[in-house]
C-alpha cells in the first residue's frame, strides 16, 4: 500500500518535462507524415487501453509510449500542413510553453486577489490587441478572456438580456440572427432562456451578409405585435463562406430600437491585426460587444477567445457574483492603489480561471505584430491564388470570392462529382477539406490556416482537387 503519493520532485519533473517536451518537438518535425484524418472507427482508442486505472503508478516512460501506439494513431492532426478543413485552431511553439508555464504555475484567476499577476497580465494583453487589431478605443480595460466564442456570444446575451429589463421580461423578448450565423448563436440564446420561436432568422444577399432592411422589417413587426427586440447577432466571417454583415447598418437599426448589437469574429478577427484588412472592423465603434478567437487563427492553442463590452455595466449586473466567502481583500487593494482592480469571476460564467493570458503573452512577444501579420497573410495571398486556379478550371466554379484565407467551390456537374472530389483528397491522407450547404448544393471549403503549411503543400492540394475532377 502507499503511504504517500508519489509526487514528482523538481528533479524528476525537469527529466520528465524534457522527456514531454522531446515527445512534442518530434511529433512536430514529423507532422507531415502522419495521415491528417484519424485513421480510426467508433471505440479503437478505447479497445487498445485498460478498461481500469491503474492501482499503482505507471512509469512516464510507458505513458509517453502508449502515446505513439494508441492516441497519435486516433488524432485527426490539426497543426498538419494538409489540414484545410473547418476553420483552422491554431498552435505554435511559444503558445505551447506558455500553456506549460502556465500549468507549471498552476495559477488561478478568479479574483485580483487569488492572482494578481493573472488578471493584470490579461487585462494589459487585451488592451495590447485593441491597438493591435485597431478595435474601438471603448475596448480598453473591457476585454475578458474566455474559453471560446460560444461562452462569448452566451455572456453577450446575458447582458444584452439585463440592459432589457432582466429575465422577468424573457416572455416577450425576440432575438435577430442571420440565416448563416454559427450555432452558438442560438444556443446561447437557448441557454438564456428565449424559445427558438422568438429568434428570427435573418435573410441574407447573395454573398452570404445579414440584410439590414429585414432585420429592421423584422424588429418593426415585433415592437408592433407588442414584442422586446432585445438582442441582435451579427458574424463578420462566418463559418460558412466568411461573408461579412454590414455592421454599420446593422448598428443603426439595432440602436433605433435599443437592442443591443454582439458581432461574432471567431475567425475573421485576427485578421485586422494587418492595416489593409481593417476595414473589415467597420461599425465596430457603434456594437455593444465584439468577439474573436486566438485559438483560431492567431498562433494560440485552444482554449482562447477574447470577449469585449463597450461598457461593462450589463455584463456584470449578468454576472457577478455576491458570495460572501469569496468576498476578500479587494477593496483594501484599491483603496491603497491607483490601479483599477477587476475581479474577472464576474465577467464570465466560470469562477475558476486559468492563466490563459500567458500563452497569448508569449505568442504576441515571440512572433511581434508584424509576425503575426506575416502569418495572416500569407494565407490570404495563397487563398487568393488557390480561387484563381478554381477560377481557371472550367470543371470548377468559385461559389464567392474568398474574403480572407477561406476558398468555396464546387465541381460544374453538381454534388456528385463535388463529393467524388472531396472523397478522393481526404482518402489521400494527405490533406483534407471540409463542405457546406449554399442554396441546397454541396460546397467545397478549402480553410488555408496551418502555420505548418508551405506554398508546396497547396500545390499537392492543387494536384488532388484536379485528379478527382
Ligand atoms: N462563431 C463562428 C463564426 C465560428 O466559425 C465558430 C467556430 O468555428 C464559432 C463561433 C464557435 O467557436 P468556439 O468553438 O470558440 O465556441
Amino acid at each position: 500500500m502507499a503511504e504517500r503519493p508519489d509526487h514528482m520532485d523538481p528533479e524528476e519533473f525537469r527529466r520528465r518535462g524534457h522527456q514531454a517536451v522531446d515527445w512534442v518537438a518530434d511529433y512536430l518535425a514529423r507532422l507531415d507524415d502522419f495521415p491528417v484524418m484519424a485513421g480510426v472507427g467508433p471505440g479503437d482508442v478505447r479497445d487498445r487501453l485498460p478498461d481500469a486505472a491503474p492501482e499503482y503508478g505507471e512509469d512516464f516512460t510507458d505513458v509517453l509510449a502508449d502515446l505513439d501506439r494508441v492516441i497519435l494513431p486516433g488524432l485527426t492532426h490539426w497543426q498538419a500542413p494538409g489540414m484545410y478543413g473547418y476553420f483552422p485552431a491554431n498552435s505554435s511553439g511559444p503558445s505551447v510553453l506558455g500553456e506549460l508555464i502556465s500549468a507549471g504555475l498552476g495559477a488561478h484567476g478568479a479574483m485580483w486577489t487569488t492572482g494578481p499577476a493573472v488578471t493584470e497580465l490579461e487585462q494589459l494583453v487585451l488592451d495590447w490587441l485593441v491597438a493591435a487589431l485597431g478595435l474601438p478605443p471603448a475596448f480598453r480595460g473591457n476585454g475578458v478572456i474566455t474559453d471560446g466564442a460560444s461562452s462569448g456570444t452566451l455572456c453577450a446575451i446575458l447582458a444584452a438580456r439585463d440592459r432589457a429589463g432582466g429575465a422577468d421580461d424573457l416572455g416577450r423578448m425576440t432575438a435577430y440572427v442571420s440565416e448563416q450565423a454559427h450555432y452558438s448563436m442560438a444556443k446561447g440564446l437557448r441557454v438564456a432562456g428565449l424559445p427558438d420561436s422568438r429568434v428570427r432568422r435573418i435573410a441574407t444577399t447573395p454573398d452570404y451578409a445579414m440584410r439590414a432592411d429585414h432585420l429592421a422589417y423584422e424588429i418593426v413587426k415585433d415592437r408592433n405585435d407588442g414584442l422586446l427586440p432585445f438582442f441582435v447577432g451579427a458574424t463578420i466571417g462566418t463559418t460558412s463562406t466568411t461573408a461579412v454583415d454590414p455592421v454599420p447598418e446593422l448598428a443603426w437599426v439595432a440602436s433605433n430600437f435599443d437592442a443591443w448589437i454582439h458581432v461574432d469574429a471567431a475567425f475573421a478577427g485576427t485578421a485586422s491585426v494587418c492595416p489593409e484588412l481593417r476595414h473589415l472592423n467597420a461599425g465596430l465603434d457603434e456594437v455593444d460587444s465584439y468577439l474573436f478567437n486566438p485559438h483560431k487563427w492567431m498562433l494560440t492553442n485552444l482554449d482562447c477567445s477574447v470577449f469585449y463590452v463597450a461598457d461593462r455595466r450589463h455584463l456584470l449586473n449578468a454576472l457577478a457574483t455576491e458570495a460572501e466567502y469569496l468576498s476578500d481583500g479587494t477593496a483594501a487593494a484599491l483603496a491603497e492603489g491607483d490601479h483599477e482592480t477587476v475581479d474577472y469571476r464576474d465577467w464570465s460564467v466560470a469562477l475558476g480561471r486559468r492563466f490563459r493570458a500567458l500563452k497569448l503573452w508569449f505568442v504576441i512577444r515571440h512572433y511581434g505584430l508584424e509576425g503575426l501579420r506575416a502569418h495572416v497573410r500569407r494565407h490570404v495571398a495563397w487563398a487568393k491564388e488557390l480561387a484563381e486556379w478554381v477560377a481557371a478550371d472550367h470543371r470548377f466554379e468559385l461559389a464567392v470570392t474568398p474574403v480572407l484565407s477561406l476558398v468555396c467551390f464546387r465541381h460544374v456537374d453538381g454534388d456528385e462529382a463535388s463529393r467524388r472530389v472531396m472523397d478522393h483528397v481526404n482518402n489521400s491522407g494527405r490533406a483534407f477539406i471540409s463542405h457546406t450547404t449554399l442554396e441546397d448544393r454541396l460546397t467545397l471549403r478549402v480553410a488555408i490556416g496551418s502555420p505548418h503549411t508551405e506554398h508546396h503543400h497547396l500545390q499537392e492540394l492543387w494536384t488532388l482537387l484536379r485528379a478527382a475532377a
